[in-house]
């Protein structure tokens, strides 16, 4: 399983399916891309090798996009299939998800969502998480960041995941506990990987989160790196 991300002025695309196929050695079941160009993100999915992905992705979507996110999945919650495969998207189709790891208490708030109106089309724990995300959003008004942080306070697991917002066109919150996630920092340009070798090409200057740690991502500014368990986020 594994995690690829970019945010920067090249296409996406090339540097997501790259990444991945650099990180089959992880081992998974299924691949999935999502591209963003700014008014449009193109999600294509598959069960399968990084080579289906590509193969259905180059015949079904638009390649355009400067922001993207790329995953490998490792079925833990929901059959290897093209439905629960990463990336996922929230209800309102703002935000997209990837994710390594487990949502322990997937059920239970799955449950609290149901009963708030949400709707599931995948049997993920991930699809759990990107919905209560939203739900933090919604409710409280929150930032992306800070709602990413108040939905892994709720969350009990383990993850790396990386999410973006239809509505921020600039950013990537990433955030990790057991799964490994590192961040490729270049010029106006920043890459994420669940380990350097995607990005080792473009840049040495890299970042690790440490577990319980999340990062958000802005082109033009500094990464801000924030505790999970820490109330000051912005
Ligand atoms: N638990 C998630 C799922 O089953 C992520 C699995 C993974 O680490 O790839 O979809």
């Amino acid at each position: 399983c594994g995690i690829v991300g970019y945010i920067g002025h090249r296409d996406a695309y090339p540097i997501i399916v790259k990444g991945l196929q650099r990180l089959e050695y992880r081992g998974y079941d299924s691949a999935g891309i999502a591209l963003f160009d700014g008014n449009d993100i193109n999600l294509s999915k598959t069960k399968g090798k990084v080579e289906d992905l590509k193969q259905k992705s180059e015949a079904t979507i638009s390649l355009e996009g400067t922001l993207g996110i790329g995953h490998t999945r490792w079925a833990t919650h929901g059959i290897p299939n093209d439905v629960n495969s990463h990336p996922h998207y929230s209800n309102s189709g703002d935000l997209v998800i990837i994710h390594n790891g487990i949502i322990e208490n997937y059920e239970s708030l799955k449950k609290e969502l149901i009963n708030r109106g949400y709707v599931f089309t995948s049997d993920t724990d991930t699809e759990v998480l990107v919905n209560l995300i939203e739900e933090v959003q919604k409710s409280e008004g929150a930032k992306l960041g800070k709602a990413v942080q108040i939905a892994l306070n709720q969350a009990v697991g383990a993850y790396a995941i990386a999410v973006f917002d239809r509505k921020k066109p600039d950013e990537i919150v990433v955030a990790k506990l057991g799964s490994p996630l590192a961040i490729g920092i270049g010029e106006n340009e920043f890459f994420i990987a669940s380990d350097a070798s995607p990005f080792i090409e473009f840049t040495n200057n890299a970042v690790y989160l440490e577990d319980e740690e999340m990062a958000i991502i802005r082109l033009g500014k500094e990464i801000k790196l924030r505790k999970i368990k820490d109330d000051a986020i912005a």
